[in-house]
Formats: structure tokens, C-alpha cells, sequence
């Protein structure tokens, strides 16, 4: 449209529209679960305000909240409309193109990487997606708050922006129409698009509509016979079929016959139903599966690791749903602190809010999942559900039944068992599905377990039960507290373990030397967070954990103990000149060690100092 006001894409999204445009390989069906959730979305907001405000639905169809997907097979145009809250100009210059979503760049980095176009609604950007299957978008938009506008685009860097004058008024909404590509031209058939809406929109919480056509029994008189015929003949109408009415009537009335005709008519596609809702027993796997991936936004072939369905009674009701998604976030510990742990948020049946963090912990923002209380008000402010007191008790539930879940992937996949106390019974095997799923689980998510034992001290005995650590015994496996507690040595007290960059150096430390000659084990800890970790849990089933690089590390039997204090009084001289001499150079104090077998000496830590892993850390301030 000439007149029209021209703006230009944000320069990462149009980088984002050329790898769309110019991407023949991937699975372009997902434009339209992307467009139909940004549809879903907006109901959900307008609903949500009309709780507080009927009168924002207005009176005509826009009333009906609800999307509407309809086919111009001669001009390959594809048409989605909904009665969402709409765009105003500023939204639809804002939205669709100018401002870049901090997932914009994450996602441009990852197809970089050959990642998967597929998790594009992960990152904000669904929208574009449309460009798979389109060479030119026309987005027709009214909000209350503004005209109706026209946003164009043929993804060639420019977009452009008008008030719209030559379509029919929406009411409210947004009407998306779709130039088909020549190579789409498979979206432009019926059959396709009621499979796709079927296979990934099924659990749209609004109504879906298809224009359709049908073929439908018509009778018709006999004697119109070739009337009828002549009719229909343009038509797609097949078969007939003479049916003889009963003898008797046989005079009176005509013959009639029936014929197959075409009508056109609203399909509803799905069947609106919410998941959540319904008894835990009679939902399948595959139907958890696939709830998941289109809560998610996650459509990979991955299954979610896990889920709890549940119906919490009492003071607070609602009704739950968790997952643990088959891997983590690509942002999950990058921005940790930003982070927010968010489920989606509904008050009886109404969807309120997926920007709430009040229901989890921040170490639980990996679970994806939707929360329906009948106890919450409706018709209050988000703000003021914030404040709400059921919120803490929803969230203490959540929490313990987010890790209940946990640990049933362990005691699914019980733990390898190795070292001194194996035994044959001690070898249970997994199922092969169940097999590794906690080892992968730990790999993905085990940050996130000892972030939560620094962060949640209710349940940090809870949280340690879950830790695996590599030590000095488990070999290429991994072991828990509990099973290095089944292995200590008669008379052992402590659980010892030392903190590095990585296992092999740590492998060789001289720290170690008298505790592995001795036969002790010694867990590796090697991530940053360890050092976070070890003050956060000092001691696990009455044991004290104890660094094996500090100064208080006591070994040995009372015996040793006088030896140890003669050897000591014998060198006092030399220490005492040796710390004198190293006065300088923040040396606390010099002392004789048991700890070394065969090295000479050994700088360490003070019990109360930072390790000297934990220096490295705070100089290169990564978690
Ligand atoms: P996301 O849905 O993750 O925010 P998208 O790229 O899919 O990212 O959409 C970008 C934005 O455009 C949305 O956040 C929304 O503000 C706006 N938008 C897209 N489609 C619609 C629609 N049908 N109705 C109202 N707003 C929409
Ligand atoms: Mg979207």
C-alpha cells in the first residue's frame, strides 16, 4: 500500500527472517501452532480483562472469544482470525518488528549452532515463523483502545504500517492473512490444516474453527432429476442413489432421490478440554506428552522427562500439572538470578497469568507446568493475587510434590552400586527405559538441586538425599550421600571431599595422598557452585562434610595423635622461622601436616579462609 507509513525490521529480527525465509529443509508446519498460540494468547487477555470489566468484549461476534481459520484456495491465501485483545498501531509497530525480544539473538546463535527450528516459540519469536510458509503477511488489527490498523510485510528487510479503510470491520481482534508460498501450497488444503490443528493445537483452551466443506445427503424430487443434476454438476457431487418411497404413497407423492452436495459450514476442531481437570488415572502417556509440548512451546520429539498430576484439597484447592522437560533451557543458569519460575496460573478454569513467579522457588524454574485454583479470587488485580495467602501454601505443595517427582525417577532408576559393599542382590536393574534417566536428569538439572540446597533450607535434607558426585571410588559413575555413607571406614566421621577445576587434577593432589593411601574416599566437587554448596550444607545425616584442603583436616587414631604432637613440638623452631620469613605474604601460620604421604609440603587453606578454588571463582565472578 503506497500510502502506507514504512518502517524497517530491528536488525536481529530481519537476520532472523532471512535464516525463516531461506530454510527449505525444516518443518515449516509449525507456523500455524505458532500463530493459533499467539491467537490463544490474546483471548487469554482479553478474558482476563473482562473479569474485572465485561464491557471490554463488546457486543458483536468479537463477545464470542474464539479462532476462526479459513482457506482461499484460488489465491493460496490462509486466514486466521481471532477476538483477542488486538494490537494497537504502537503494538503492531512494537511487536511485529521494531523491538528485538531478548530471545532474539539467543535463537539466532542456536540455528548458528544448526539448532532446531522447531523450539522457536521458546524464544519469543513464533511470529516470524510465519515466513516459512508465506512471501507476503498482512496483519489486520483492532484493540479498544485504537482504529483498526493494517501491518505489512514481505519479509524484505521493511515493513509497513496503515489505518485500515478498505476491510470489514473485526470488532476487536486480529485477522492474519497469508500469502501462501508456491512451495506451501499444501497448507492450502482443508485436510492438512484440520490435521495439523488436531495434532498440535489440541490443547487450546478457546474454540477453533475451520471453514469447511462437507458432503451432505440432499433429497430432491425425482422428477428434478436433471434439474438437480445440472445443478450439482459444477460441484463435487458424486454418487446417487434412487430411493422409492413406499408403495402406498407411491401416487401421491413424487419419487424423491438423494444426491451428495457441497456445503460449507464453521468445523470445530477441537475439543477444549483441560487436562488438568480430568482424573489423573484417565489420562494416557501420550496425552501428558503431548500436553507438555504444547505448554512448552517445545515441539522436538523429546518426551518431558517426567510429570505429577495432581488435586491438592484442604484450606486451598487446586488442581496441578508439572514436568520435567527432556533438557534444560538454553538460559536456564546463564542469567540464573533473572531468571523466574513461572507455571501458568489459573483461577477456576480462567487462565490469569503466565508471568507469575510466586509459585516456585527460583531452583525450581525448570519445571514447566499450569496451576488451577478454586480457592484464588477472579476478579482482583494480578497485583493483588500476588499478595494473596493461599499463594504460600499452593507453593509449599508444589515444591514438595515437584520433588517427590525427582525422586521417583530415582527410585525408578535406583543407583549403580560399587565399591567394597556390592553384592549381587545390590545389582536390581532398571528397566532399559528407566535406565540413566536420573544420570541424565542429573546432567541436566543437578545445578539446579544444589542451587536449592543453598537457597530452600526446609527441604535441603530433602534436596541432599538427591546429589550425585563423582569420588575418588565411583569411577565413571556417580554416587549419592547415602551410598558414600554405606562405604565409610569403621570409625570414619566425616564425609571428605575436595573442591577444583576438574576431576584429573584433583585426581593428583597432594591432598589427598594420607586419605587415599588410608582407604578413605574422597568426593570430587568440581563445578563453581560446589564452593556455594559446601557452606550451604555443612553436615549430612550427623556427618560434617570436611575439606580435605583445609587446615582442621584430622585423620588418624589416638595413638598417632601423641606421635603427631612430639613431631609437632620438635619442628617448632623451624615453623616458627619458616612463618616469620613468609610473614609477608598473607601466610596465617606455618604447621606440621599428616595429610602428606609423599609430597613435601603444601599450601592451605584456614578453615574459615576461601579455598583456593573459591579465589579462582570470585576472580572470574561465573557461577
Ligand atoms: P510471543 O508469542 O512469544 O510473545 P511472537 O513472536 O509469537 O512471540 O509474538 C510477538 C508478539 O506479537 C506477541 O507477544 C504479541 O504481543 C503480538 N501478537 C502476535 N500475534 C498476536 C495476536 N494474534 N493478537 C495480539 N497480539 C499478537
Ligand atoms: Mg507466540
Amino acid at each position: 500500500r503506497n500510502n502506507a507509513e514504512k518502517f524497517e525490521f530491528q536488525a536481529e529480527v530481519s537476520r532472523l527472517m532471512d535464516i525463516i525465509i531461506n530454510s527449505l529443509y525444516s518443518n515449516k508446519d509449525i507456523f500455524l501452532r505458532e500463530l493459533i498460540s499467539n491467537a490463544s494468547d490474546a483471548l487469554d487477555k482479553i478474558r482476563f480483562l473482562s473479569l474485572t470489566d465485561k464491557s471490554v468484549l463488546g457486543e458483536g461476534d468479537e463477545s464470542k472469544l474464539d479462532i476462526h481459520i479459513k482457506l482461499d484456495k484460488e489465491k493460496k491465501i490462509l486466514t486466521i482470525r481471532d477476538t483477542g485483545i488486538g494490537m494497537t498501531k504502537e503494538d503492531l509497530i512494537k511487536n511485529l518488528g521494531t523491538i528485538a525480544k531478548s530471545g532474539t539473538s539467543a535463537f539466532l546463535e542456536q540455528m548458528q549452532k544448526g539448532g532446531d527450528l522447531n523450539l522457536i516459540g521458546q524464544f519469543g519469536v513464533g511470529f516470524y515463523s510465519v515466513y516459512l510458509v508465506a512471501d507476503y503477511v498482512e496483519v489486520v488489527s483492532k484493540h479498544n483502545d485504537d482504529k483498526q490498523y493494517i501491518w505489512e510485510s514481505k519479509a524484505d528487510g521493511n515493513f509497513a504500517v496503515i489505518e485500515d479503510t478498505e476491510n470489514e470491520p473485526l470488532g476487536r481482534g486480529t485477522e492474519i492473512r497469508i500469502h501462501l508460498k508456491e512451495e506451501a501450497s499444501e497448507y492450502a488444503q482443508e485436510d492438512k490444516l484440520r490435521e495439523l490443528v488436531k495434532k498440535y493445537s489440541e490443547f487450546i483452551n478457546f474454540p477453533i474453527y475451520l471453514w469447511s466443506s462437507k458432503e451432505v445427503d440432499v433429497e430432491v424430487p425425482a422428477d428434478e432429476d436433471e434439474e438437480a443434476e445440472k445443478e450439482t454438476a459444477g460441484k463435487d457431487s458424486t454418487e446417487e442413489e434412487v430411493i422409492v418411497e413406499d408403495e402406498e404413497d407411491e401416487e401421491k407423492k413424487p419419487k424423491t432421490k438423494t444426491i451428495k452436495e457441497t456445503k460449507w459450514d464453521w468445523e470445530l476442531l477441537n475439543s477444549v478440554k483441560a487436562i488438568w481437570l480430568r482424573n489423573p488415572k484417565d489420562v494416557t502417556p501420550e496425552e501428558y506428552d503431548k500436553f507438555y509440548h504444547s505448554l512448552a512451546k517445545d515441539f522436538s520429539t523429546e518426551k518431558p522427562m517426567s510429570w505429577t498430576h495432581f488435586n491438592a484439597e484442604g484450606d486451598v484447592e487446586f488442581k496441578a500439572v508439572l514436568f520435567i522437560p527432556p533438557s534444560a533451557p538454553y538460559d536456564l543458569f546463564e542469567n540464573y538470578y533473572s531468571n523466574k519460575a513461572i507455571l501458568k496460573l489459573y483461577v477456576r478454569r480462567v487462565f490469569i497469568s503466565d508471568e507469575f513467579d510466586e509459585l516456585l522457588p527460583k531452583y525450581l524454574s525448570f519445571l514447566k507446568g499450569i496451576v488451577d485454583s478454586d480457592t484464588l479470587p477472579l476478579n482482583v488485580s494480578r497485583e493483588m493475587l500476588q499478595q494473596h495467602s493461599s499463594l504460600k501454601t499452593i507453593k509449599k505443595k508444589l515444591v514438595r510434590k515437584a520433588l517427590d517427582m525427582i525422586r521417583r525417577i530415582v527410585d525408578e532408576d535406583p543407583d549403580e552400586k560399587f565399591g567394597e559393599n556390592e553384592t549381587n542382590e545390590d545389582k536390581e536393574e532398571a528397566s532399559a527405559e528407566k535406565k540413566g534417566k536420573y544420570a541424565k536428569f542429573w546432567k541436566e538439572f543437578g545445578k539446579a538441586i544444589k542451587l536449592g540446597i543453598i537457597e530452600d533450607a526446609t527441604n535441603r535434607v530433602r534436596l541432599a538425599k538427591l546429589l550425585r558426585f563423582h569420588s575418588s571410588k565411583s569411577g565413571d559413575s556417580l554416587t549419592s550421600l547415602d551410598q558414600y555413607i554405606s562405604r565409610m571406614k569403621p570409625g570414619q566421621k566425616q564425609i571428605y571431599y575436595i573442591t577444583g577445576q576438574d576431576r584429573k587434577q584433583l585426581e593428583k593432589s597432594p591432598f589427598l595422598e594420607k586419605l587415599l593411601n588410608k582407604g578413605y574416599e574422597v568426593i570430587y566437587l568440581t563445578e563453581a557452585i560446589d564452593e556455594y554448596l559446601t557452606q550451604n550444607l555443612t553436615e549430612y545425616e550427623d556427618k560434617k562434610f570436611q575439606n580435605a584442603s583445609k587446615d582442621d583436616l584430622k585423620i588418624g587414631s589416638k595413638d598417632e595423635k601423641t606421635k603427631f604432637k612430639e613431631v609437632k613440638e620438635s619442628y617448632k623452631e623451624l615453623t616458627k622461622w619458616w612463618k616469620d620469613l613468609l610473614a609477608d605474604e598473607h601466610v596465617e601460620s606455618v604447621k606440621v601436616s599428616k595429610r602428606l604421604a609423599s609430597t613435601p609440603g603444601v599450601v592451605v587453606t584456614s578453615k574459615f579462609g576461601w579455598s583456593a578454588n573459591m579465589e579462582r571463582i570470585m576472580q572470574a565472578q561465573t557461577l
